[in-house]
C-alpha cells in the first residue's frame, strides 16, 4: 500500500462564502466522512502551513498579492462576480497553496508517495494577476513551480479533471516547457477557454493538452480521453512529479456540471493516472481539491479518489 497523506485543516472554513455553492461544508463534510471510513487509519494526516509571499509570487504577480494583503481585515469584497474575499479568506487561501507545498515536501523527505489536499478556496481559475471563478491563488501552479524552482524537480505534469477548464493554470504555464498541463472539461462551458487548438507557445508548444467534451459525457469518454490522449502525453513528458487538479463537478449529481460520471468513475480515472505516474514519476502524486458541489457526491468521489491513490 502506498504511503498517502491527507492534508487538511479547519482553517479552510474561515473563508466564509455564505450560501455560495463553494462553501466550507464541502471540506468539513468530506473530512468527517473520510474519518468514518476504515481506510482512514491507513492515511497519514498532515497539517498544512501558510505559503509565503515568495511562494505565492512564483505563480502570481507581486501586485496581485499586494492587492489582497492590503484589503482591510473587516471588509468583504467581490473580487469577481463569483469570488468572495472576506476576513478569513487570505489565511485560508495561503494555507490552501501551502498544503500543496507540504505534500511535495513530504515526498521529498521520503515520508510519503502521494498526497491529497482537501483544500479551499480552489485554485485552477486563478490567473497570474486575477482572482476568478471561486479561486484566489492557483494552488497547483504554485506547488508545481515550488517543486521545480526550489525542491529539485525538473519537470511536472498537471492533470486537471475538474468539469471546468483550468484557464489560470493554462495561462501560467502556457510558455513553460517544464510543466505539461492537461485538461478534460465540458465545452462549451465556463470559462470559455480550453480548445484543442490551445497547445502552448514558444518552446512549450505541445505542453498544453486540452480535451473538450460535450455535456452529457460519461465515464467511458473520460477514460478514453485519459488513455488515448492525456496519459501518453504525460509519459512522453517524463515528469518527475504529477499533480492532479481534482475537481469532482463532473459527477452526475453535481448542480453545476453537466457530465455523467459516478463516484467510482473518479477511482478508475485516478487508477489510470497512478499507473502513468508510476511509469514516469516513481508514482509521486500531489492532488488538490478544485470543484465539486454536491456534498454526498463530493465525499464519495473523494473516497474513491483517495482509495485509488493508496494502491
Ligand atoms: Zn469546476
Amino acid at each position: 500500500m502506498a504511503k498517502v497523506a491527507l492534508i487538511y485543516d479547519k482553517i479552510f472554513l474561515r473563508h466564509e462564502t455564505g450560501s455560495h455553492p463553494e462553501n466550507g461544508a464541502r471540506v468539513e463534510h468530506t473530512y468527517e466522512y473520510l474519518k468514518s471510513l476504515p481506510l482512514f487509519k491507513d492515511i497519514q494526516s498532515i497539517p498544512p502551513r501558510a505559503a509565503t509571499k515568495d511562494e505565492i509570487t512564483l505563480a502570481h504577480t507581486e501586485g496581485y498579492y499586494e492587492t489582497l494583503v492590503t484589503i482591510p481585515k473587516d471588509r468583504r469584497v467581490a473580487l469577481d462576480p463569483d469570488t468572495i474575499f472576506g476576513p478569513g479568506t487570505l489565511e485560508a487561501a495561503l494555507f490552501a497553496a501551502g498544503a500543496v507545498i507540504v505534500g511535495i515536501e513530504g515526498i521529498v523527505r521520503g515520508d510519503l508517495e502521494r498526497a491529497f489536499c482537501l483544500v479551499r478556496p480552489p485554485g485552477h481559475h486563478a490567473r497570474k494577476g486575477l482572482a476568478m471563478g471561486f479561486c484566489i491563488f492557483n494552488n497547483i501552479a504554485i506547488g508545481a513551480l515550488k517543486a521545480i524552482e526550489h525542491l529539485g524537480f525538473e519537470r511536472a505534469a498537471i492533470v486537471d479533471i475538474d468539469v471546468h477548464h483550468g484557464n489560470g493554470t493554462q495561462e501560467i504555464f502556457y510558455d513553460d516547457p517544464r510543466v505539461l498541463y492537461c485538461s478534460i472539461h465540458q465545452a462549451p462551458f465556463y470559462p470559455g477557454t480550453g480548445s484543442k487548438e490551445e497547445r502552448g507557445s514558444g518552446a512549450a508548444v505541445g505542453k498544453t493538452v486540452n480535451v473538450p467534451l460535450s455535456a452529457g459525457s460519461t465515464e467511458s469518454d473520460y477514460l478514453a480521453s485519459l488513455d488515448e490522449i492525456i496519459l501518453p502525453a504525460l509519459i512522453e513528458h517524463l515528469p518527475d512529479i504529477v499533480f492532479i487538479s481534482a475537481g469532482f463537478d463532473a459527477h452526475r449529481d453535481d448542480p453545476i456540471g453537466g457530465m455523467r460520471l459516478d463516484s467510482t468513475s473518479f477511482g478508475k480515472m485516478t487508477q489510470e493516472i497512478v499507473k502513468a505516474a508510476k511509469q514516469s514519476a516513481r508514482g509521486r502524486i500531489v492532488s488538490a481539491l478544485e470543484g465539486g458541489y454536491d456534498l454526498t457526491a463530493l465525499a464519495t468521489s473523494i473516497e474513491a479518489h483517495v482509495e485509488a491513490l493508496m494502491a
